[in-house]
């Protein structure tokens, strides 16, 4: 028996993951779990003026190697278009069967709300893999049925709402994390967003309001059917 997880961070566009988690899958991949990155598209369209689309959707999954490799994970980005994701029967059935695969103990994607739609989808899609990978009534392609719980994490687009359940301490692994950061030519050069300047700065203040000098945070899903646990969090009745 071992006690080692998978945990799967699915952002909608490449970089999402690693800004919302990579201190935290560090954290777990250097404690000898497996961590992997999916991201569902390369987010190509943020493309700066003298890089094609194209061409840029190579350099951000080139990124993403480099990151993950930082970060001790294993990255997968599906070729989904930038901007124009949808919550639709393929890719559930696309995503629910890498699952099936994969077996990740764990999804951290998203938080609900966002100002961006590609965001915005991710968890409603990862919620929608969450069941039909599950379920036994699907047969995708002979794979055997797979169930994993789901966290949700902080990205500044997707701030509506959220509020934090969980502070990781990541002071460890914060110097590694935003060296993944920096393989990012957006996060390090956006003229629309300071990226880098941002979540180190997040990563500052979660870690002030926990007592610890670095740390990331995450939310627990919301919903009427929502189980947190079979007793109250912290107090085992023996
Ligand atoms: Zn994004």
């Amino acid at each position: 028996m071992t006690n080692k997880k998978h945990i799967m961070i699915v952002g909608a566009h490449c970089g999402d993951g690693e800004i919302q988690a990579g201190a935290i899958a560090y954290k777990y991949a250097k404690a000898g779990h497996k961590v992997t990155f999916l991201h569902l598209t390369a987010g190509e369209k943020g493309n700066p003026p003298h890089i094609s689309i194209e061409d840029y959707r190579k350099q951000k999954m080139a990124e993403a190697e480099k990151a993950a490799k930082i970060l001790g994970a294993e990255s997968i980005t599906l070729d989904y278009n930038d901007a124009e994701l949808t919550l639709n029967d393929e890719i559930v059935t696309r995503v629910a069967k890498l699952v099936r695969q994969l077996k990740p103990n764990l999804v951290i994607t998203h938080w609900i709300n966002s100002m961006h739609p590609d965001h915005a989808l991710c968890p409603r899609i990862m919620e929608a893999v969450q069941m039909k990978a599950g379920l036994p009534g699907f047969d995708l392609d002979g794979l055997a049925p797979h169930y994993f719980g789901i966290l949700h994490s902080e990205n500044w687009e997707d701030m509506e709402g959220y509020v934090p359940d969980i502070f990781v301490d990541v002071s460890e692994e914060f110097d590694t994390y935003l060296e993944a950061l920096s393989q990012y030519w957006f996060i390090m050069n956006s003229s629309s967003f300071r990226y880098f300047d941002y979540y180190k700065a997040l990563g500052t203040v979660r870690g002030c309001v926990s007592r610890v000098k670095y740390a990331q945070t995450l939310k627990y899903p919301v919903g009427g059917n929502v189980r947190r646990g079979n007793i109250i969090p912290g107090f085992p009745l023996e």
